[in-house]
């Protein structure tokens, strides 16, 4: 959780400082920093959502007891992964172990 504070509060003081000049034409158009904030949020959030949707559906077997499971939402989107395998916490034992997709679906 502490990580999510940081990466948010950081992003809002890159998001303070960001502001640019556009230059159309001949034409020179300053671009406050709430539209870049706009275009950000959609740019970063649509995508992750579309992506964490994905990963939900699909069911990831546990290393240490070996039962499979669906990941929820947020550990999907925010968990460590190395390719396939996914740094998740088991419902069934509660370890946290990297897992990697179950194909017995
Ligand atoms: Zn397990």
């Amino acid at each position: 959780m502490k990580r999510i504070a940081l990466t948010v509060f950081l992003s809002f003081l890159t998001l303070c400082l960001t502001s640019c000049r556009v230059n159309w034409f001949d034409r020179t158009y300053e671009v406050p920093w709430w539209m870049v904030a706009i275009y950000l949020a959609v740019w970063i959030t649509v995508p992750t959502y579309i992506a964490g949707r994905y990963i939900m559906s699909k069911k990831y077997a546990c290393p240490s007891c070996g039962k499979t499971f669906y990941p929820k939402f947020w550990e999907s989107v925010f968990s460590f992964h190395m390719g396939d395998l996914r740094a998740l916490r088991c419902p069934h034992c509660g370890k946290k172990d990297l897992c990697g997709p179950s194909y017995d679906q």
